[in-house]
């Protein structure tokens, strides 16, 4: 780890590779002998058209996608997209949402706005999300437009470890907090979507995977800059795409490819993740909130047997060099994000100062 940094555990924004921090500081003043930063370069330009095509086109190879799905880069992060893919991809106005935590159920509140009829198709919610509901629980319509699900909850520490089978309705899935963590197969879905502030890039953007066949024209009352035919035929760029972001997400993809792609990273992921929940599974003293069939790789939640003692282990966590590691209201406790770029050596570094709490408040 470079001197002076902290081991950040934040659920997103969040921690990005050394390599790529240390290459875009390089860089900085004086991209590629453009004598400007890429901060100041038109979108329109030639050095810029290179960036970003050869982040699509690395996003694709890293990610295996098939030639018939689009790839767009979208302003209004995943929030944004909560409303746009209702927008895009309706043809009766009738979808099956799945809701397993916050961002499933406010994906559901928005897209209601915009469709004829919303179901909620399943629901963990009388368990406070703490698993993904079974394919049996699932009751789902084959004349759905599309089914939505969440497919890593970010705030609950819970994660599709099987695709919901859906049969002939395209799958569309929010994949923020897990994308890029493991090989992914493209095919088994209609459309893909994820902000890219955790494993992609710094905030700015989102971006959609979408098979072509699902393009039948946006609603007429959809902003254009959210219209993916529109920007599809723009390669994203039919107004100022923030081009800083998406500059930082191609240097991560190049990163990526250089280490092994994502089965290097899934093995790195898994190794971490194994550390943190093997303890969780050896001890009393802190609880794991996700059902253990359930457990998120990249946000794990646990808690001690008191407020009072979450509160302390965040404080002491903090002088000891951690930080974020506070859960999110609607859970409590603690939450250790571990995405792609958290070191090895930092969910050690927790694990030590667990052990060491545990023995002087247990
Ligand atoms: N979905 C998931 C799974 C998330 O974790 C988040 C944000 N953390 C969102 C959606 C909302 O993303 P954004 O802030 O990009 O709108």
């Amino acid at each position: 780890m470079i001197e002076n940094r902290v081991y950040n555990f934040s659920a997103g924004p969040s921690i990005l590779p050394d390599e790529v921090l240390l290459s875009v500081r390089d860089n900085l003043l004086n991209y590629l002998g453009s004598g400007m930063s890429v901060m100041e370069m038109s979108h329109r330009s030639k050095v810029y058209d290179k960036i970003i095509n050869d982040c699509i086109a690395n996003l694709r190879k890293v990610m295996n996608i098939p030639d018939n799905y689009k790839v767009l880069f979208l302003q209004g992060g995943a929030t944004g997209m909560f409303a746009a893919i209702p927008l895009n991809i309706q043809k009766t106005g009738v979808a099956d949402y799945i809701v397993t935590g916050n961002f499933s159920n406010i994906a559901s509140k928005e897209a209601k706005k915009y469709l004829k009829e919303v179901r909620i198709a399943g629901s963990t919610e009388a368990e406070n999300f703490s698993r993904i509901p079974a394919q049996e629980e699932l009751t789902l319509n084959p004349d759905a437009d599309y089914v939505h699900i969440c497919q890593n909850n970010t705030i609950f520490g819970t994660t599709w470890h099987k695709l919901p089978e859906t049969g002939d309705v395209p799958l569309v899935a929010d994949l923020s907090s897990c994308i890029l963590s493991e090989p992914v197969d493209v095919s088994k879905y209609g459309l893909i979507y994820a902000g890219v502030q955790k494993n992609m890039a710094p905030a700015g953007f989102a971006v959609v995977i979408v098979r072509e066949d699902l393009l039948a024209g946006a609603q007429p009352i959809c902003p254009k800059i959210w219209d993916f035919q529109l920007q599809d035929k723009k390669n994203s760029m039919l107004n100022t795409p923030p081009t800083w972001s998406i500059y930082i997400c191609g240097e991560v993809m190049k990163w990526i490819l250089s280490i092994g792609g994502l089965d290097e990273l899934k093995a790195r992921n898994q190794k971490k993740a194994a550390l943190l929940y093997d303890y969780l599974d050896s001890q009393s003293f802190y609880k794991p909130s996700a059902q253990k069939d359930s457990r998120s790789m990249m946000n794990v939640t646990f808690r001690t047997a008191s407020d009072e003692l979450d509160k302390k282990f965040v404080a002491e966590s903090i002088e000891a060099g951690m930080t974020n590691l506070k859960g999110h209201r609607l859970v409590g406790g603690m939450r250790a994000s571990i995405y792609n770029a958290m070191p090895y050596e930092g969910v050690e570094y927790l694990v030590d100062f667990m052990k060491k709490f545990a023995c002087e408040n247990g």
